[in-house]
């Protein structure tokens, strides 16, 4: 038992994400200018594409950072480095430089009180004040500043400047970035969010995001633990049950039966009891190293 054996790792997990805390970067240029400040009524927004040539798939996250998206190439992230990154729109390049933190940035003005801004950038191919067409490479794909976490993606951001002062924040929350559209269809409501193969340009079919939780029923109290296989920390009972999402670490045997994966879930005693671990071995159905939920639906990645 316990023969640690971590095989595979999330590619792309959460913690990437969790340090982006930007200072909200914006060189003033009055492209629209409200008379006083306060609450500008919303525009129609602009038909933006997603920021990457025709024909591709990506996959989208919001991690916690809900509205911002992080992109990653389907089907592998295989590709996403030094991928072409494209013009969502029609616009203005109003911000184009190398942030402390947000690596190589670009961010448009797309009129209406409408901006998009990616960063992480490998390149910039496109200086402040010039004007770009939709589907115009401005850059590609890196993982430039240390809140890329050194993965390469693209974290991008739709804004409306809500304040009328004719600039879009960005980079944090509190900041004018909005829930994103791309080809009529909206992603990124919520944290923890995954849209998995979505079409570049085209095809507005919002494919579901994956569930944030997922219902097992388990066939025995479960020891809880900080991390797989990590500090005992509590108990999750027998019975029905949610988890949030699955990671590979030490196996569990008894007998015949066995499971490396490890399922984050609330326990339902114990300290901290929150976002625990307990071994998939205790889940009621299904076999050995499977982790699926009472619908057979394999559970994600953490
Ligand atoms: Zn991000």
């Amino acid at each position: 038992m316990s023969a640690l054996s971590i095989l595979r790792r999330p590619a792309f997990g959460r913690s990437i994400l969790l340090a982006l805390t930007l200072a909200a970067a914006a060189a003033p240029l009055a492209t629209h200018t409200a008379a006083s400040a306060g609450t500008v009524t919303m525009t129609a927004r602009p038909d933006f594409q997603l920021p990457f040539p025709c024909g591709q798939q990506w996959r989208l996250d919001t991690w916690a950072h809900s509205p911002a998206l992080d992109m990653v190439k389907e089907p592998n992230q295989v590709g996403t480095e030094g991928a072409p990154f494209v013009a969502a729109a029609a616009g203005r390049v109003v911000q184009s430089f190398f942030h402390s933190n947000a690596g190589n940035m670009i961010q448009i003005d797309h009129g209406g009180g409408w901006f998009t801004t990616g960063i992480h950038l490998q390149s910039r191919a496109v200086g402040v004040g010039a004007v770009v067409s939709k589907g115009q490479v401005i850059g590609a794909v890196g993982r430039t500043g240390p809140t890329s976490n050194n993965h390469p993606h693209l974290h991008f951001e739709q804004a409306f400047d809500a304040n009328g002062n004719g600039t879009a924040t960005w980079g944090a929350a509190g900041t004018e970035r909005v829930t994103s559209v791309f080809n009529g269809a909206t992603y990124g409501t919520a944290n923890n969010q995954t849209f998995r193969n979505v079409n570049s340009c085209g095809g507005g079919t919002q494919p579901p995001p994956a569930p944030a939780k997922y219902y097992v029923d388990t066939f025995a109290a479960a020891p809880g633990y900080s991390s797989p296989g990590g500090t005992r920390t509590g108990t999750l009972n027998a019975g029905t049950n949610y988890v949030y999402c699955k990671v590979w670490g030490p196996n569990v045997q008894v007998g015949s039966a066995y499971n490396h994966w490890w399922l984050k879930t609330d326990l339902d005693s114990g300290s901290p009891w929150q976002n625990q671990y307990v071994s998939a071995y205790y889940l009621s159905r299904w076999g050995n190293d499977e982790a699926k939920d009472n619908n057979g639906v394999v559970i994600r990645d953490c």
